[in-house]
């Protein structure tokens, strides 16, 4: 029989050390918490080896008394909780008094720390945990930590760690994530005498961001504000033009505290939608905040997993305060002569595998479970911004003199709000703009799927270039205007408006298509499908298919590859849900039967692509996420010819 043995109380801590501190950017996080706790204005965190053999945080904050210096190391010692009244903050901050105790148990420890009111400081060495030397020390207010040789007495540990660039990677993000909780707070890591992190404290969350992911990154922020119930969303989310190939600029807080949220990722990935390239991601850094009883924040320090008592809320909290944030952004992408200064790559996440491996569609299919989830009550919302959070009326691109057919919801609202109206919408609420005149007896097929609005500011077509760019003088600025991809922004915005079968066309002679066997069976499967998008085909025996009627706004030549590139589509979009396989299909149907670059357009139809454009705020970016409109301004034409 095995004989039942208490632990040492040195190998106790050194099991709850394993938990607090798992690698030198788990240590520097507990201690640079301490220093923001401690209440200081300057923290510096400075690493050797990867914060393996030194590492050193600094602060200016209230410092220690000898006293409570010397009991700080003990477990369970923390002058942040005293009553049980208390215990609701280790959910909410999660203090346990045990990050000193856990590091210093499983390194050597100097702490110098000095209060404002004492002449001297004080200092201590500890060698795993036990008080080696202590007396009194001159040194600066505040509080000084030098952390060396991290797991040395845990051999088992330390074979966990990874190259020195991992874990200083590793330390530098973890440090910038608290500097993007706390813009007031000036921080500074040096790695190996190296500044790589300065930030300037002035308050302001983008030159946190600036300091944190450089100018490129910066520049590409959107300032994000909205507030759904108890809920507000306050921060920055990447121009549609500033998406990144991965996720890992997509940092979410919630109550001052980062965290990692499938929800929060997923409503900020929706908001997107149509707006950015399959492949391509949004970066933000957004503060969510809410009453803390609604939220479960696992107080395990090493995790950052968070629960929503009703994800759904915060899901539309985010959703739609970074929907704002889109539709008030111009689009415009800024031409420039010289080449772009090559994107900084200061982004030192070793690895944030998080989500790395799910693609867009699995976070829309779980964005349509939040869809789908109960929701216990909709309660008042009031927003910062109202034009944010209302769908907007998408107002029907049909010829003006067609009935208007049934009212336009934007699908990706009313998809995500399942059957709940969103607020009380008002009904009198002004469509964008209105049908006016009536359009000339001949239009070509650009003018066919537009209505006249009046552009703002006066502007006039100066020619068209490579049959592609419409080039147009409007406020001191030259635009260019990808004529292609507005048109097929446009004929998107119209087909989606629709929500019956798209129109179709009857031909006189049906076209034979032989397709590869699997996608024959699968268009027959579908027939239903493709009638909604405006085809009706038989079979005609031997592989072949028959094509009857095609949607009303391709061409005859373009109908067999459409249909194969639709087919295409089935396949992959049996994963997919409805809604998601829908807006691709009407992407697809736009592209076909958007006007081409390359091909000559006359001077009416670039006119009416251009009034559409100047006049909607909705058209921006094509369906794939391009711009539609470059500009240059007098400015910089005039530094060209040194005129200024
Ligand atoms: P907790 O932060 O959960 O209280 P820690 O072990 O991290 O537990 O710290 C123990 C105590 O040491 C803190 O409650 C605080 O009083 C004190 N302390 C730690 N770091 C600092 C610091 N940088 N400045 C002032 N006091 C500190
Ligand atoms: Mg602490």
């Amino acid at each position: 029989m095995p004989k039942i043995q208490q632990l040492s109380p040195h190998l106790a801590d050194l099991i709850a050390a394993g938990e607090v501190v798992e690698r030198p950017a788990s240590a520097a996080k507990e201690l640079v918490e301490n220093a923001i706790d401690a209440g200081a204005k300057n923290i510096t965190v400075e690493l050797q080896e990867g914060g393996m053999t030194f590492l050193r945080i600094t602060d200016d904050g209230c410092g220690m008394l000898p006293e409570d210096a010397r009991t700080a190391f003990l477990r369970h010692a923390t002058s942040k909780l005293r009553t049980a009244a208390d215990l609701e903050a280790i959910h909410t901050l999660g203090f346990r008094g045990e990050a000193l105790a856990a590091i210093s148990a499983v390194s050597r420890v100097d702490l110098l720390t000095k209060t404002a009111d004492s002449p001297l400081g004080y200092s201590l060495h500890l060698e795993a945990g036990k008080i080696t030397e202590e007396g009194e020390a001159g040194c600066p207010n505040g509080t000084t930590i030098i952390v060396r040789d991290l797991f040395y007495n845990t051999p088992a540990r330390m074979k966990f760690m990874k190259r020195d660039s991992v874990e200083a990677a590793a330390l530098l993000s973890v440090v910038q994530r608290l500097a993007l909780a706390h813009p007031e707070l000036s921080f500074r890591v040096i790695r190996d005498g190296e500044v790589q992190l300065q930030t300037s404290g002035d308050g302001r969350l983008l030159s946190a961001i600036h300091a944190a992911y450089g100018n490129q990154v910066a520049k590409g922020m959107l300032p994000v504000k909205g507030s759904w119930d108890k809920y507000t969303v306050e921060g920055y989310a990447s121009a549609p033009t500033a998406t990144r190939g991965k996720r890992d600029l997509q940092i979410f807080f919630v109550n001052g505290r980062h965290v990692r949220s499938k929800t929060m990722c997923a409503a900020l990935e929706e908001a997107y939608r149509n707006r950015i390239m399959v492949g391509r991601f949004p970066s933000c850094v957004l503060h969510l905040r809410l009453p803390e009883h609604l939220v479960d924040v696992n107080v395990h320090p090493a995790k950052i997993e968070v629960k929503f008592l009703n994800e759904r809320d915060v899901f539309d909290c985010i959703h739609y305060g970074v929907k704002g944030a889109l539709e008030q952004d111009q689009g415009q992408v800024e031409l420039r002569f010289s080449a772009p200064a090559k994107a900084q790559s200061k982004v030192a996440e070793p690895k944030t595998d998080f989500f790395r491996t799910m693609t867009a569609e699995q976070f829309r299919a779980y964005a349509g479970a939040i869809k789908d989830a109960p929701r216990p009550q909709l309660t008042r919302t009031t927003v910062e911004n109202t034009d944010l959070l209302k769908p907007k009326p998408v107002a029907p691109l049909q010829k003006a003199s067609e009935p208007v057919k049934k009212a336009a919801q934007p699908p990706a609202t009313s998809e995500l709000l399942g059957q709940l109206p969103p607020f009380e919408e008002e009904q009198d609420r002004p469509a964008p703009f209105k049908a006016q005149a009536e359009p000339p007896a001949e239009r070509s097929s650009i003018q066919q799927e537009l209505v006249l609005p009046k552009a703002e500011a006066p502007w006039r077509i100066i020619g068209e270039a490579m049959d592609t760019y419409i080039i147009i003088e409007q406020n001191q600025q030259l635009l260019f205007l990808d004529k292609h991809a507005a048109h097929e922004r446009i004929l998107f915005e119209k087909l989606r408006a629709q929500q019956d079968a798209l129109a179709s066309q009857l031909l006189l002679q049906p076209i034979l298509c032989t397709p590869e066997r699997e996608d024959h069976a699968l268009l027959l499967e579908n027939l239903d499908i493709l009638s909604d998008f405006g085809f009706s085909l038989s079979d005609y025996g031997d592989g072949t298919l028959a094509i009857r009627q095609i949607p009303a706004d391709i061409s005859e030549s373009e109908a067999q590859s459409l249909l194969l590139l639709l087919a295409e589509q089935l396949r992959r979009g049996k994963k997919l849900e409805p809604g998601t396989l829908r807006d691709e299909m009407l992407h697809t149907i736009a592209c076909k039967a958007a006007v081409k670059g390359g091909m000559h357009s006359d001077r009416l139809e670039l006119q009416r692509l251009v009034e559409q454009v100047l006049s909607r705020e909705d058209l921006k970016y094509c369906p794939h996420g391009r711009p539609i409109c470059a500009f240059m301004t007098r400015s910089q034409l005039e530094r060209q010819f040194k005129r200024s």
